[in-house]
């Protein structure tokens, strides 16, 4: 048998086997983590649909939170949907209740804490506790805190997905996803990913590892500046809710404080009165900073508007949701940008 055949020759042996420095990202992640693997994605949500997939079978019911990454919850409505899979969506601040929830088929439940757009907490270690005796996999999609905030695995969770596109990446110039499991689950992650020939290119990957490098460095700075610009919101005359997990007034801060180590740079506020089209879209357009944009997590401020569909009671059904991301910029000239933009709802 030549050396190929025995095995002695070191590296990728295909294209999609992972080339080293997707490998070299896949680690530094994993290790990040503290998981037992990790693997990369081409997007966040090609992370969110590839675990529903690697993890569900026909027949299986799946719990996924109210607020969760859109996208995401249209994949289990549309394509799980199609393979007998289905999917029971739960209110977004659930913690213990979701016992009332769970079947003798529930196979996986999707949490996304805080969650898109309302940033709802979820009670995680109760519901970790509750699906480990019943053997259901729980998975988070773990995007807004990052691994250096929220550590999934130490709350009992099974698989954390990142959308490296957001802050790992940081700079808004790549799409990357990746999905770290506990021990229980790297064999399946392993497999699975194998046979679907996945592939990342190098290029993203290499961006994604150098964006690792100053990833708490940034973070520390989004967290402060979110901070600074939320706290000053609160008394804005035309503002009734800033929406912010670290603020004292959110509904479930006693849960941030017991489990997250910090916050980042995305949340979101709503006004006292509802305004026209066209009142919106004046203060939208006064604003020279942030841009409009849905992929935040970079060094530039962004911001988006809109009411957000809920299957379950939201405190926010009627309201405007104005979501802001607080990128790298200076604190106070985005405030100063802030202000101008809101003076054109007068
Ligand atoms: C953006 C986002 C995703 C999807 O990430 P992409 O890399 O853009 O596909 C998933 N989850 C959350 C919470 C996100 O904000």
């Amino acid at each position: 048998m030549c050396k190929a055949g025995r095995g002695e020759l070191k590296g990728p042996v295909y294209g999609t086997d992972r080339f080293p420095v997707q490998r070299s990202l896949e680690e530094a992640l994993q290790k990040l983590e503290n998981g037992a693997a990790c693997r990369v994605f081409p997007s966040g949500l090609s992370a969110i649909q590839n675990t529903l997939l690697a993890f569900c079978q026909s027949g299986d019911h799946v719990l996924v939170v109210d607020n969760a990454y859109h996208p995401g919850i249209s994949f289990c409505q549309k394509i799980l949907a199609k393979f007998n899979i289905e999917t029971t969506f739960i209110p977004p601040a659930i913690g213990a209740e979701i016992e009332s929830y769970i079947r003798d088929n529930t196979r996986l439940i999707l949490l996304e804490s805080p969650g898109s757009n309302t940033f709802e907490i979820q009670d995680i270690p109760a519901i970790t506790a509750i699906a480990k005796q019943k053997n259901i996999i729980t998975a988070l999609d773990n995007t807004w805190a990052t691994p250096l905030y929220l550590k999934p695995f130490d709350l009992g969770i099974d698989v954390s997905i990142q959308s490296v596109s957001k802050y790992i990446a940081g700079y808004s110039d790549v799409l990357l996803g990746a999905v770290t499991v506990n021990d229980k689950y790297a064999k399946t992650l392993i497999n699975y990913y194998r046979r679907m020939e996945m592939y990342t290119p190098d290029s993203d990957c290499y961006l994604a590892l150098r964006g690792m490098n100053t990833l708490s460095t940034r973070l520390k700075q989004h967290e402060q500046s979110a901070l600074t610009i939320a706290t000053a919101l609160i008394n804005h005359t035309k503002i009734d809710t800033v929406i912010h997990p670290a603020l004292p007034n959110h509904p479930q801060h006693s849960l941030f404080l017991r489990d997250f180590s910090g916050s980042s740079g995305l949340f979101a506020f709503t006004f006292k009165q509802e305004y026209s089209q066209e009142k919106l879209g004046a203060f939208i357009d006064k604003l020279e900073l942030f841009g409009l944009g849905y992929s935040w997590g970079g060094y530039k401020s962004l911001l988006t508007a809109g009411k957000q569909q809920r299957k379950t009671p939201s405190l926010y059904s009627e309201k405007t949701i104005i979501r802001l991301n607080i990128g790298l910029e200076d604190p106070q000239d985005l405030m100063d940008d802030l202000e101008r933009g809101l003076a054109q709802l007068s």
